[in-house]
């Protein structure tokens, strides 16, 4: 329902332009599922949830000028609304399944919304997620997407479950859309392999259901990783250190910075969507297979300790001073 519909002037023509908006995605967002008893058209969607599955849901909004930058491809944003929140269902060791799409936008813009579409369906074909329905309203542009998936019961991977003596890991590399996002910010322009991975994050849906049985803790990095691995710590009422020497920086970052900004983008910059995750230590060997076999790469970046907070060492094993930990809404 919205008090202020795309108009032009003419009696109903706002609400066929809104139609023609939501044809557009449908049309588009093309993937099926033999879950789906009723999608897009009515007035909600209706879902078969697997027995002895439990339902996992999250959702994330995409604000121009504040997730994004004024300018960003609309395949791009489409790509990324749905990537934050696969992220999102990744780090809980789910397999996704469903999204709704609410859709706020300045004006009935169709080479913006078939671009958009165009993106979101591309990532949403890549893990077989079905558009069941979402909203079409005007107004400053946002986007917010609602994904839902399943995990087998009692089995998803939470903030809480780390243990004093587990090692801490990440998958892939860390600090890469950060630092895209400062050459960009700076007024250049960054190496294709940064800005890809700005622009459009691969969510760790594979990675997160290998580590199923085998985490004990998890959680994905979107507002950098001293930030989020903060949050574990505090769920799991333990601290963490962290090897700065360990840090997974990819050769496209390294080849950008010089070292010191590397780590501080690897350790503080947001939007990696990778997954950091705990687990026995004994168990390095096993996990670092298993996320190679979901195509990606695991690193053992630090160790859980009694105690709280997280703690950067150097390589002699001293405390460093970190500038800042973390991007945080709110927090200026
Ligand atoms: P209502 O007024 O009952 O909320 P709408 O006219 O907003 O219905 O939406 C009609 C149908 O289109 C619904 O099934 C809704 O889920 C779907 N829909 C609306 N906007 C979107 C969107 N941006 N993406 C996907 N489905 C949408
Ligand atoms: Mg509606």
């Amino acid at each position: 329902m919205t008090w202020c519909r795309f108009s032009s002037g003419m009696p109903g023509s706002g609400n066929r332009m809104e139609f023609d908006l939501i044809e557009a995605i449908r049309a588009r967002v093309d993937v099926a599922r033999s879950d789906v008893a009723l999608g897009i058209g009515d007035d909600a969607a209706l879902l078969d949830v697997p027995a002895n599955r439990q339902l996992v849901a999250c959702t994330d909004t995409l604000v121009a000028g504040v997730h994004f930058p004024a300018g960003t491809a609309p395949g791009d944003i489409g790509w990324k609304a749905l990537a934050v929140n696969l992220s999102d269902l990744a780090a809980m060791g789910a397999e996704p399944a469903w999204a709704l799409l609410a859709l706020t936008l300045p004006d009935a813009d169709a080479v913006f919304v078939e671009g958009f579409a165009t993106g979101f369906a591309e990532l949403a074909r890549a893990h077989g997620v079905a558009l069941v329905g979402g909203d079409t309203t005007q107004g400053p542009l946002a986007i917010s997407v609602t994904a839902f998936g399943w995990v087998p019961r009692d089995c998803a991977l939470t903030r809480s479950g780390a243990r004093v003596g587990d090692a801490v890991f990440t998958t892939g590399a860390l600090g890469d859309a950060a630092g895209a996002l400062k050459m960009l910010m700076g007024g250049g322009s960054a190496p294709a392999a940064l800005s890809a991975r700005l622009h459009r994050p691969e969510p760790r849906v594979a990675a997160g259901l290998a580590l199923r049985g085998s985490a004990s803790a998890c959680i994905d990095v979107s507002d950098g990783l001293l930030a989020d691995l903060a949050h574990v710590c505090v769920a799991s009422k333990v601290g963490a250190e962290i090897e700065a020497d360990a840090l997974p920086v990819s050769p496209a970052l390294a080849a950008s910075f010089d070292a010191p900004t590397c780590r501080d983008l690897a350790l503080s910059g947001g939007d990696d969507y990778e997954l950091c995750f705990t687990a026995p230590a004994a168990r390095e060997a096993e996990i670092v297979e298993k996320i190679a076999h979901a195509g990606c790469r695991a690193t053992r970046i630090g160790r859980i300790v009694a105690g709280s907070g997280v703690r950067v060492l150097d390589a002699n094993a001293n405390e460093m001073e970190i500038a800042h930990a973390g991007w945080g809404h709110f927090s200026r």
